[in-house]
């Protein structure tokens, strides 16, 4: 064995290694107690409809406070949870919450839908959709007030598996969205095979349309191919008036990003909501409008 230089970055690298492996193997093994004590909550963070600036719905993101590392995004834990069985659980608890804020929205006369999002093992559950009509029949909530998102990838990494999946949820009548669209293989030919009504502009894009001209071009020709296959599009990431502008004036249908509102607690995200709730002329319903 030749020992040389570079062996000083081996010898440094790997106990980071074995530290985070440590951390994502402590992760999975907290996870179930952490979803069991309250650790694990759903913020939700609203979506507009463009121009009206009506609230249509939220998207319900997860947040775990931590006790030892205090509150943690999911890109730190999702990932490792996803890797394992326990991720039906993260599903399903975040599924629920949403379905009892839906079902309270409704009984004070608001229709919004939730937002929840789905991994690859999800799609590859034949028992979800059966779980999900449950749920949905539980919580009288009508089936078109739910909506799953998924990631390109999701699907592609077992389209044999996820896409029956997928057809079950559809005819249920929730609505599919591909999140993330534009950062893996998208193609028109696979969003056409693909039964989904909505599309969300990865925000990368988004965020980057103000200053390059090849985010914006990336951002109008997904709002042209989504409309030319008749699919809802959002834009996730928007952060300023002019990205705002900028999506009105392509047709963009439906805005969320920390303009409107950053992911809230629920109680925050409730006094958020009552702030902007308006009886609207002539309707039974209430109306929610940022300004
Ligand atoms: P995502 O589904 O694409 O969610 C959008 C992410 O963009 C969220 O990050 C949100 O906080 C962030 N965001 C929203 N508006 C803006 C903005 O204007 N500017 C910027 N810079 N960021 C914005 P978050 O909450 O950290 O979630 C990250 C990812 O974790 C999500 O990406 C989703 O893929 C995953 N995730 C979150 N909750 C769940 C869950 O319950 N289940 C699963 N499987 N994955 C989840
Ligand atoms: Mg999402
Ligand atoms: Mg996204
Ligand atoms: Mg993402």
């Amino acid at each position: 064995r030749q020992a040389k230089a570079g062996d000083d970055a081996v010898r440094a690298y790997v106990p980071a290694m074995g530290q985070m492996f440590k951390r994502r193997f402590e992760l999975v093994t907290q996870f179930r107690h952490a979803l069991d004590s309250g650790q694990v909550t759903v913020h939700y963070q609203p979506k507009v409809a463009l121009p009206s600036r009506e609230v249509v719905g939220v998207e319900a993101l997860v947040r775990w406070r931590h006790p030892e590392y205090g509150p943690l995004d999911p890109d730190e834990f999702v990932p490792a949870v996803e890797a394992t069985g326990l991720v039906d659980a993260l599903t399903g608890f975040v599924m629920e919450c949403s379905l009892v804020r839906v079902r309270q929205w409704l009984d004070r006369g608001l229709r919004l839908s939730a937002a929840v999002n789905l991994s690859v093992r999800n799609l590859a559950d034949e028992t979800f959709p059966d779980r999900v009509a449950d749920a949905l029949r539980r919580h009288d909530v009508p089936p078109r007030l739910l909506t799953f998102e998924l990631t390109e990838s999701g699907v592609m990494a077992d389209p044999e598996r996820s896409l029956p999946v997928l057809r079950r949820l559809h005819a249920l009548g929730v609505v599919l969205a591909v999140d993330d669209f534009g950062t893996g293989y998208s193609s028109l030919a696979y969003l056409r095979q693909l039964p989904v009504d909505e599309v969300k502009i990865d925000k990368s894009f988004v965020l980057g349309m103000g200053t390059d001209l090849g985010d914006m071009a990336v951002v109008r020709s997904i709002v042209e191919l989504g409309h030319s296959l008749g699919l809802t599009v959002v834009a996730e990431g928007v952060e300023d008036d002019a990205a705002r502008e900028q999506l009105v004036g392509m047709g963009c249908d439906i805005a969320q990003g920390y303009l409107i509102s950053r992911p809230l607690a629920e109680d925050r995200f409730e006094a958020w909501l009552r702030a902007r709730t308006i009886r609207a002329r002539g309707r039974h319903d209430e109306m929610v409008l940022t300004l």
